[in-house]
């Protein structure tokens, strides 16, 4: 970047990229290439043994797969980062990263549904226990530690509970025992800086407000650089003993040159290579496009949150309101504490009547869609107990937050007038069936 800056609107503009050296294109070009020439054998050998950095093939490296990492780990406060296919590829790599066969994690219990099955069953079956904790106690992740946990595991804003987990009080903890703490920031963009509180590794989902516009899939670990994985050798065995799948490289020295980078190329130079979830360059620059009018969007999303917030508190259809900017005590602390700038878009309620109003609700939405995501530009509805989370026990949905009646709304940057417009006649509707039951 000519100009450097530490504002996140400048560096979503301008970090990682100034001019195509090619052909001068101010725009990201999509290098919509499988592989890269190499200059001699020399140069080829010099990038495979890491003695020189540079493109090798578009699984492991793409040159706008690498804007929008340069871009993000800017944002952040980081070092580098990697992208890969999907906001699950990247919780998956961030645990796998650290922890094999035999190990486990902590995680808040407080998770999107998608992290919960990949927990609960797929690292399970793989050998990787992951111990589940209630975050409104940061002490529980100490209790649940023993000489195998490799990492503390939890989102910034998890939905659908919206209670802001305790990042610094956890990333201390883990700091004095040399374990990291992973924090998926997905629905807190540029609103929290999980780094700036004491976390380690970031991930994403860019399928959500990084990309915005709802077109592709995509997800980000972004590597603080700020933990120091040498001082805690035995805690952290998989960045600080020989790699038999890198001709036996010790990460934590093998790229002492390059800066504290061991545990971001370790993921990508072993898991990206070996498991192949890559970002496909046109996904990239998609997601670069979003990235670029990301300041711009949060704020109106918030903007809006709230105006829907105040809205359903006094609706008489409304049982409850989740909402950071309506919660009090410790968790209102919390969000005050980890968020700047707004609360996030995303709105949870309780609607009277339970399951059955909760989908009659959203089958009247005419501008909301009734989609499985969040963070699109356009309002989003789900009712999760039928849907995102209906793979989850009964007792598991209750932990995560998710009750009969519960709606998740992600809102949209439509004029809020539209927006209220559309919950006012779904909901009256809706309170004319609860009230002839
Ligand atoms: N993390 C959070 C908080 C999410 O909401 C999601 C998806 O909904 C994911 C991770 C998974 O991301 P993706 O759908 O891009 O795999």
């Amino acid at each position: 970047m000519t100009t450097p800056s530490k504002f996140p609107e400048t560096l979503a503009l301008h970090a990682g990229y100034r001019a195509d050296p090619a052909t001068g294109a101010v725009a990201v070009p999509i290098y919509q290439t499988t592989s890269y020439q190499f200059r001699d054998t020399e140069h080829a050998s010099n990038l495979f043994a890491l003695k020189e950095l540079g493109n090798i093939y578009t699984r492991i490296m793409n040159p706008t797969c690498d804007v929008l990492e340069q871009r993000v780990a800017a944002i952040e406060g980081g070092v580098a980062a990697l992208a890969v296919a999907s906001g699950q590829a990247a919780s998956a790599f961030a645990v796998q990263n650290l922890a094999k066969a035999g190990d486990n994690i902590v995680s808040s219990t407080d998770l999107y549904g998608g992290t919960w099955n990949l927990f609960a069953n797929t690292l399970k079956d793989q050998g990787i226990e992951v111990r589940f904790v209630d975050p409104a106690d940061p002490e529980a992740f100490a209790r649940a530690t023993d000489d195998r946990t490799r990492a503390y595991y939890a989102e910034t804003l998890p939905n659908p509970k919206l209670q802001v987990f305790p990042i610094r009080e956890v990333a201390d903890i883990g700091r004095r025992l040399g374990i990291p703490l992973i924090i998926d920031n997905t629905a807190a963009p540029l609103l929290c800086r999980p780094f700036d509180h004491g976390a380690a590794v970031i991930v994403y989902s860019t399928t959500k407000y990084i990309g915005g516009h709802g077109t592709s899939i995509g997800g980000l670990i972004v590597d603080g650089g700020n933990f120091p994985w040498e001082e805690f050798k035995e805690r952290q065995p998989a960045l600080n003993t020989p790699d038999p799948s890198y001709h036996g490289a010790v990460w934590t020295e093998a790229v002492k040159p390059l800066g504290p980078v061991a545990y971001i190329i370790k993921a990508r130079t072993t898991l990206l290579r070996d498991l192949g979830a890559a970002l496909s360059p046109f996904n990239a620059f998609q997601i670069i496009q979003g990235l670029e009018t990301l300041a711009l969007r949060i704020r109106a999303h918030c903007e809006n949150a709230v105006k829907v917030a105040d809205f359903l508190k006094s609706h008489p259809s409304v049982e409850r309101v989740i909402f950071p900017g309506l919660q009090g005590g410790e968790e209102r602390r919390r969000a005050d504490a980890y968020l700047k700038g707004g609360y996030g878009g995303l709105v949870g309620f309780e609607i009277k009547g339970g399951r059955d109003a909760g989908r009659a609700f959203i089958d009247r939405l005419k501008l909301f869609y009734h989609v499985a995501n969040i963070g699109d530009v356009r309002s989003l509805a789900i009712h999760p107990a039928t849907t995102t989370h209906s793979q989850l026990s009964p007792e598991d949905q209750l932990a995560t937050g998710v009750s009969d009646g519960y709606v998740r709304l992600s809102v949209g940057i439509e004029n809020i007038e539209d927006i209220l417009g559309d919950l006012s006649q779904a909901l009256v509707a809706g309170a004319g069936t609860v009230a002839a039951e």
